[in-house]
């Protein structure tokens, strides 16, 4: 039985105190989502404070990113996966299509990153997804596809306990515009066929994978209605606690 994860990505919103008052907001509204793991994403500047906040509750905390190196060094505006670890994250996003899209990273860089993850004992939130541009052609599946091969080769099975896939239809991300729960349910699927294709059944089976773009409190139920989509990758909706609350409540 895959656990549901419900988590927020807060981009670059939020100052501390801001990010403080949305999280203690949120804590009281989701304690008793036993149903699902629900975790947010700060910003760097916000992580340890957000965490120090929230010690105790149900409530996790993922880096937004984190660098290829694995050890400290000079690397001029980089923070490390065990940084993020030290500052309290047990999660951390890695491949956000704005940072393929906007800040060049490729599929060997999220590979390196995911490797960087595991060896700081996080769980890495790997975010896969095609343009419209490329789901206009009919090759949706092949992007998937290449940037789940090159973004998680080397992987060994104990390491596939620590990955969590988010299918981010790039057309879909604060766009307003959602993948339908059936398109969504599609390509999760395609998704759990690659993993047990590379991997195994079993592996794939447990593979927990996120949708992600525009999902919003009148649209979580019906993605999640779907036999593949195990939970959600949220921007925009998870900047307001109620509104978060209410996707990670979905079932009440
Ligand atoms: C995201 O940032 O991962 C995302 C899915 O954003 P939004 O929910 O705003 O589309």
């Amino acid at each position: 039985m895959r656990k549901v994860v419900i988590a927020g990505n807060w981009k670059m919103y939020k100052t501390v105190s801001e990010s403080v008052d949305t999280v203690l907001a949120l804590k009281p509204l989701v304690a008793n989502a036993n149903h699902c793991e629900v975790i947010i994403a700060p910003v760097f500047t916000a992580l340890k404070t957000v965490a120090d906040r929230i010690e105790g509750s149900n409530i996790r905390i993922a880096g937004q990113d984190c660098s290829t190196e694995v050890e400290e060094g000079a690397h001029t505006g980089e923070v490390a996966a065990f940084m993020l670890k030290d500052a309290g994250a047990s999660h951390v996003i890695i491949g956000h299509s704005e940072r393929r899209q906007f800040y060049s990273e490729t599929d060997l860089m999220v590979k390196k990153k995911c490797q960087a993850a595991l060896t700081a004992g996080l769980t890495a939130i790997v975010c896969v997804g095609e343009s419209l541009e490329q789901r206009d052609q009919g090759i949706a599946e092949n992007v998937v596809s290449g940037q789940l091969n090159g973004g998680l080769s080397g992987l060994t099975a104990s390491d596939l306990d620590r990955i969590i896939v988010a299918y981010e239809p790039v057309w879909a991300i604060g766009t307003g515009r959602t993948a339908t729960p059936e398109q969504a349910q599609e390509m999760h699927a395609f998704i759990r066929r690659v993993f047990a294709e590379r991997h195994s059944s079993g592996a794939a089976e447990a593979l927990r994978i996120l949708y992600g773009g525009s999902v919003k409190p009148d649209n979580i139920a019906g993605l999640m209605s779907q036999g593949d989509i195990d939970g959600a990758l949220v921007g925009g909706a998870s900047l307001k606690a109620d509104s978060f609350a209410q996707i990670v409540n979905y079932r009440s």
